[in-house]
């Protein structure tokens, strides 16, 4: 079963990467009007660069419209706008839904403190909670008191189940009352907020390897979804830390948060492509409806629009 509920909003990214200048058709419209030649081309691989989109993504892109261009000089505009975003579809990895495949379908927040991991939860559990599923909230971020009064704040405002550790408790411990929990009180999703300090890199994989160990003693495929959450204004280094987080702990997706906040919405693109992991959802601001579902597609289109 999937989560159709969980359509992602096309008007809404359009907005937001409109708010941050990162609309990149009418750009490159505006460059093919004239004649296309090594200078204009010379142009669109700034653009693309200067999107995002990454050094190898962006000189691709390029040489395929110089290509192209080469073998047909009649081609306009909007149909090399067409082959560029087919080519960057192309080289996404598939899209991919949230599968429910057990209840409670079980879901681990991870990420860097300061990425915007609470709130994300918070923001997802809200979703559910609104497509009319019953959700239970894990407080696990043991060792930031402020993160769990922050959650359960949220929590109760919105009003969902909160199963919360005591300060400086064993994180796995939690995971397991909220997992054995929300099997009990008969939830159809339960979501994890985790630790995210790196400067303890070691102890902190350790800690979510614990906890994917207890999470398997409730129900053997749980987490059945574990999401790490990146902040897009942060470039590389969300890379670098995406990759770190990948050799612990098996990710089956990404949470990009403050989109709102770059004018390069192209790293949604390259952040997939380097690390051939999915976006599933994208923060496009602080408030609780600002989380969409990510969808490469509708993304494409809104960029290149
Ligand atoms: P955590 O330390 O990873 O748990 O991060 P928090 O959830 O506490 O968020 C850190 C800050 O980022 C807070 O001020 C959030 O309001 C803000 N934040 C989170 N997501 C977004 C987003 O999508 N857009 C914007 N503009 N701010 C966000």
């Amino acid at each position: 079963m999937v989560f159709n509920f969980l359509k992602s909003s096309y008007q809404s990214l359009k907005k937001v990467l409109a708010k941050t200048g990162s609309l990149l058709g009418n750009k490159i419209r505006a460059l093919f009007v004239g004649e296309i030649d090594e200078e204009s081309l010379e142009k669109l691989e700034k653009l693309f660069y200067e999107a995002d989109l990454g050094v190898q993504m962006a000189h691709e892109l390029t040489e395929k419209v110089r290509q192209l261009h080469r073998k047909n000089s009649k081609l306009t505009g909007d149909q090399l706008l067409d082959v560029i975003k087919n080519e960057i579809l192309k080289s996404l990895p598939p899209l991919s839904s949230i599968d429910k495949k057990s209840v409670p379908h079980v879901i681990l927040i991870v990420g860097v403190n300061g990425n915007g991991k609470t709130t994300s939860c918070a923001k997802l559990a809200k979703r559910f909670k609104d497509a009319g599923q019953k959700v239970l909230l894990g407080g696990a971020d043991t060792f930031r008191a402020a993160a769990m009064e922050q959650l359960e704040l949220w929590a109760s405002r919105l009003q969902i189940d909160m199963v919360k550790g005591s300060a400086k408790s064993d994180p796995a411990a939690v995971a397991f009352d909220a997992l054995t929990a929300g099997k009990a009180r008969g939830a159809d999703v339960v979501i994890v907020d985790t630790a995210g300090r790196l400067h303890t890199k070691t102890h902190l994989m350790q800690e979510l390897e614990k906890i994917l160990r207890v999470c398997k003693k409730v129900d053997p495929h749980a987490p059945h979804e574990i999401l790490l959450v990146l902040d897009a204004t942060t470039g590389q280094n969300a890379i670098d830390q995406a990759k770190t987080f990948h050799q612990h702990t098996p990710l089956t997706g990404l949470i990009l948060t403050k989109l709102d906040g770059t004018a390069k919405g192209g790293i949604v693109l390259s952040i997939q492509r380097q690390l051939a992991l999915p976006v599933k959802f994208v923060g496009v601001g602080e408030g609780m409806d600002d989380l969409e579902p990510f969808d490469s597609t509708q993304f494409v289109n809104a960029l290149f629009e």
